[in-house]
């Protein structure tokens, strides 16, 4: 790579900065096993009051706590209701069964989203041959769909008919910062509704590591003891929760200036050969590009991009992903920009 990179691989990729690197060397801290930790105590707080629920738990990964409250929620044996591209299903390495005995269900939805009437022919009838429907998870954003951010109203009717037939519902909302920024709504009006959410610390909101799963306080209970059987006890992490509490204050403003720069990203490819995509569909801070070509022109692309020092990944052989965030920039969209079009303007 001659050029200096331009990482639009994840918002994972984002680093701490001055500010977070300040009050991770400050931070108050304990033993949180023992529960101990006071900043730890104050992120859990905090994030059981943006989500509208009430009481929240720190844990290491994402999937992390959405394997927790999988294994909270659904008895083994049972059936998980969720997107046939959702991460729970797609990128969790098989943990559902791994992990919790449990058979995933997935629902092809209206880009990436799931209805009411979907889910409600998908619940298994009281029969004596069929595995119960334990848990519905549903996602937003909608990741596999280019960061869709799914309206309350549809989600709300999902959770409700959850409710009515005692089925417990999950959201797995890895970016719902990004999705209360792109409909102007606080993050609560998202999630307050289902059982249990979770949300990630360590994405475009900039910690560097950590999420958050929140719900009541026998939920979070009983997930504090499957976070250690899981193996994600940590001691004096109130060093990463620091960060975190930032990353909260911060909240979904701070995540306007990524979809801008996605929406710019995603107009330039609009207007360059070679790859297809529909301005109007980018809502939040990813761009999926369809490739024209043939075999993996996707895996092509991200290899002819890479050497011109734009980094991305292939979604499959045909589609490829590019995520902005705070560590890049305009100017250097700007760049990344041109770089694609150079690249472009070769045949790949
Ligand atoms: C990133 C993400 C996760 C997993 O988070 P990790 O911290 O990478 O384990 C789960 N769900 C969604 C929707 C995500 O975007």
């Amino acid at each position: 790579m001659s050029q200096p990179g331009i990482d639009l691989r994840s918002d994972t990729v984002t680093r701490p900065d001055d500010e977070m690197r300040s009050a991770m060397a400050e931070a108050e801290v304990g033993d949180d096993v023992f529960g101990e930790d006071p900043t730890v105590i104050r992120l859990e707080e905090a994030s059981a009051r943006v989500t509208g629920h009430e009481a929240g738990l720190f844990v290491p990964s994402g999937t992390m706590a959405n394997e927790i409250a999988l294994h909270v929620h659904a008895p083994r044996g049972s059936e998980v209701i969720c997107e046939a591209e959702s991460h729970i299903f797609h990128y969790e390495r098989g943990g559902m069964a791994a992990l919790s005995g449990l058979m995933p269900r997935p629902l092809v939805g209206e880009r990436g989203l799931l209805s009411a009437p979907q889910v409600e022919a998908a619940i298994a009838p009281d029969a004596v041959y069929r595995a119960p429907t334990g848990l519905v998870s549903l996602e937003n954003t909608a990741m596999s769909a280019g960061g869709l951010a799914g309206a309350p109203g549809p989600q709300l009717e999902v959770a409700e008919l959850c409710a009515r037939h005692g089925i417990p519902s999950h959201l797995d909302g890895g970016r719902i910062f990004n999705a209360a920024a792109a409909l102007g709504l606080k993050v609560e009006a998202l999630t307050h509704f289902f059982d249990s959410v979770m949300f990630s610390l360590s994405k475009g909101l900039g910690a560097p590591a950590g999420s958050m799963l929140c719900g009541s306080r026998d939920f979070i209970s009983a997930a504090r003891n499957v976070r250690k059987l899981f193996g994600g006890g940590m001691r004096q992490v109130g060093i990463l929760a620091a960060a975190g509490l930032i990353a909260l204050e911060r909240g979904p403003a701070a995540l306007v200036a990524d979809h801008v720069q996605a929406k710019r990203l995603a107009e330039a490819l609009a207007r360059t050969p070679g790859v297809k995509v529909d301005p109007s569909e980018v809502e939040t801070n990813i761009v999926v590009a369809e490739v024209e070509g043939d075999g993996d022109a996707a895996g092509r692309l991200v290899e002819a991009l890479a050497e011109h020092g734009v980094l991305a990944v292939p979604l499959d052989r045909l589609r490829v992903r590019f995520v902005t965030h705070r560590d890049v920039g305009p100017e250097a969209m700007d760049s990344a920009i041109d770089r694609i079009g150079d690249v472009l303007s070769q045949p790949i």
